[in-house]
């Protein structure tokens, strides 16, 4: 698996500090325009995400799920639910701290028990991760890597959890997704179909979100991030 696939092999890498191409580089998007990655993070959640799995279902639409392992512990089956209809499932941490702030085994402990959790349930290695809050540094990349999996970032975000309406979300995912084909990229939207302070947060815009982004971008290709690694051509 050609993780160091770097921007020869079409592979577009984070590098928001120095830090982060000397300990480590994250997975952003691939130089394919046509191309969506949509993420959502911060489930599982029994309020929204049934409702999310049936609209990506009536489009035949694959995303990536990062989950929290609390949320995982408590809502196994939902889990089972969102990799039984063809999802990919990636690590979103235990219980969502801003990671800069955490001491290396409490970062480890974070990584290895979400993971953990998620392997209980699914009985399937996890791959991919994503810090809570992007919040990264060099310590939580080198235990990213040490764990085996890719940190991924994204490069649209919408504010969903923000109370602007689907207007408001739909506005800065378009403005997003447009600005990425211009300038040649394919689009990593994150999205929040939970809340990382407890579960049965009200993500419904959300929901109704993606059901619009998947009208709108019907022409184009949806992803899951997996696809920028193993597939990429
Ligand atoms: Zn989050």
């Amino acid at each position: 698996m050609g993780i160091a696939t770097g921007v020869a092999g079409g592979v577009v890498w984070a590098a928001l500090s120095p830090e982060s191409q000397l300990f480590g580089r994250t997975l952003v998007a691939l130089r394919h325009p046509t191309e969506i990655a949509l993420t959502f993070d911060d489930g599982p959640n029994p309020k929204v995400t049934p409702q999310l799995l049936e609209v990506l279902s009536r489009a035949n639409v694959k995303a990536t799920f990062f989950l929290i392992g609390g949320f995982v512990k408590q809502c196994p089956g939902l889990v089972r639910e969102i990799a039984a209809a063809g999802h990919l499932v990636g690590n979103h941490t235990m219980t969502h701290p801003w990671l800069a702030w955490q001491s290396k085994s409490r970062i480890r402990e974070e990584l290895s028990g979400a993971s953990a959790a998620i392997e209980d349930v699914l009985g399937t290695p996890v791959q991919f991760f994503r810090a809570p809050h992007g919040a990264r540094r060099p310590a939580v990349l080198r235990i990213v890597h040490e764990l085996g999996m890719i940190p991924v970032q994204w490069n649209v975000i919408c504010n969903d959890w923000s109370p602007i309406g689907v207007d408001g979300i739909m506005r800065r995912a378009t403005q997003g997704v447009e600005q990425n084909r211009i300038r040649g990229f394919g689009t990593n939207l994150v999205l929040h179909d939970g809340g990382h302070t407890g579960l049965g947060a009200d993500r419904m815009d959300t929901v109704r979100v993606t059901e619009r982004l998947l009208e709108r971008y019907a022409e184009m290709k949806f992803v899951r991030v997996d696809a920028w690694v193993d597939g990429a051509a």
